[in-house]
């Protein structure tokens, strides 16, 4: 594949970018024309990579991007990303003029932290602000209508301040019991009505609840999961309303090929004996790359078939038992499909009793992102940024 002279190892991730189009596009396809969609980008999009993803959910109808740490919106600003961008997370009141001179819209929740800030800005300055409330996740948040009232009264009151928006964030959007969401929804709708105006964004809603509940759409949605073709959680599987299509995948390829005989060992420790006579392959991935030791005992795709990794799995490498020999160079698939099998980012995340969330978020960054689109390996320019 032409892909192999850009870096230097058997291992890379591909991502499809059609697939993130077309997901933010089917989400899209739901909401009414007044509601926006905020892509959620934060943590390299998931693993999946900022700019790249950023720009196709940009083009594919996203208005809004989100991150968790101004650290990632800078990456974002100087990148080239033009369009808005929202801190999740908290900022440190002495940052504000970084959020001011890139135009990076930040989440306040603290008067102490508003009163600080002020400190720090210029009188011509403009700070973007939307207020987080807290309904429930108990993370980060203001609880009660009072502090709320006090906290608005305090950002219109100064002329440094724009609160452009206000949001929660909900702790039970993709359980199939709907008691604890409602209680959230209701609270922040509560909550709202304090407000001596409302701010141009009103914004609930993850992508479990964007898919699931109308009611909580306001005039903007916050999409990570879904965006990236995952399913929120496997229990509401059931009740999302188009096919998400899965935009990961990670391959590696066959560096050495051997034949074993009964009795032989495989790996750190010895844990793995042949049965008889088997054709082991060696591929150059390893927990430094988060394909992480409990994996050891998963299966992966090569020649169409699915195959164990045998023994401990090492910082680097690893190995597979394969089905017959097969030359240095073959293909293996670890997520993803190869031709009538498929393994998922889901199938992984159960194998690690963990949610898909984890899973590529702990694909290093030393494993390369390729970008695909079309069925064809695009934006290599950026893959080297
Ligand atoms: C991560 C995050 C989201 C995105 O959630 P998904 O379940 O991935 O859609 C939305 N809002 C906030 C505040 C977040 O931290």
């Amino acid at each position: 594949m032409e892909e192999q002279g850009y870096f230097f190892r058997d291992t890379w991730a591909e991502i499809d970018l059609g697939c993130i189009s077309e997901n933010i596009s089917s989400v899209k396809n739901r909401l009414p024309n007044d509601v926006e969609i905020i892509a959620v980008v934060k943590a390299n999009a998931y693993g999946h990579g900022d700019i790249q993803v950023s720009k196709a959910a940009l083009e594919a109808g996203a208005t809004y991007l989100a991150v968790a740490f101004m650290d990632e919106a800078m990456a974002l600003r100087n990148k080239g990303i033009q369009a808005p961008i929202l801190v999740l997370g908290a900022t440190r009141a002495k940052d504000v003029q970084i959020a001011v001179e890139h135009n990076i819209s930040i989440t306040v929740f603290q008067m102490d932290w508003v009163q600080e800030a002020k400190n720090y800005l210029k009188d011509t300055d403009k700070l973007v602000v939307h207020i987080k409330l807290d309904t429930g996740m108990g993370r980060i948040g203001i609880r009660s209508k009072e502090e709320l009232k006090t906290m608005e009264q305090m950002l219109r009151m100064d002329k440094r301040f724009y609160l452009e928006g206000i949001y929660t964030h909900f702790a039970t959007a993709d359980e199939l019991d709907r008691s604890y969401f409602e209680q959230q929804f209701h609270l922040f709708k509560d909550m709202l009505s304090v407000l001596l105006e409302r701010p141009k964004y009103v914004h609930s809603s993850n992508s479990a609840a964007a898919l699931r509940f109308s009611q909580a759409y306001f005039n903007a949605v916050r999409i990570g999961i879904a965006m990236y073709g995952l399913t929120p959680s496997l229990e509401m599987e059931q009740e999302i309303p188009f096919t998400l299509k899965e935009a990961f995948t990670l391959r590696s390829k066959l560096i050495h090929v051997k034949k074993l005989q009964q009795g032989d060992k495989v790996s750190y420790g010895s844990t793995y004996e042949a049965n008889g006579e088997e054709w082991i392959g060696t591929i150059p991935i390893g927990y430094a790359d988060g394909w992480i030791r409990r994996l050891q005992g998963m299966e992966v795709l090569v020649d169409g078939k699915r195959v164990p990794i045998v023994g401990r799995i090492c910082m680097d490498q690893c190995m597979i038992r394969l089905p017959y020999a097969l030359p240095i160079g073959t293909t293996v698939t670890l997520i993803g499909i190869d031709r009538n099998e498929f393994i998922s980012v889901n199938d992984i995340a159960k194998r690690l009793e963990t949610i898909n969330y984890e899973v590529p978020c702990i694909i290093a960054s030393r494993v390369p992102r390729l970008y695909k689109k079309d069925g064809k390996i695009v934006d290599l320019k950026n893959y080297l940024l």
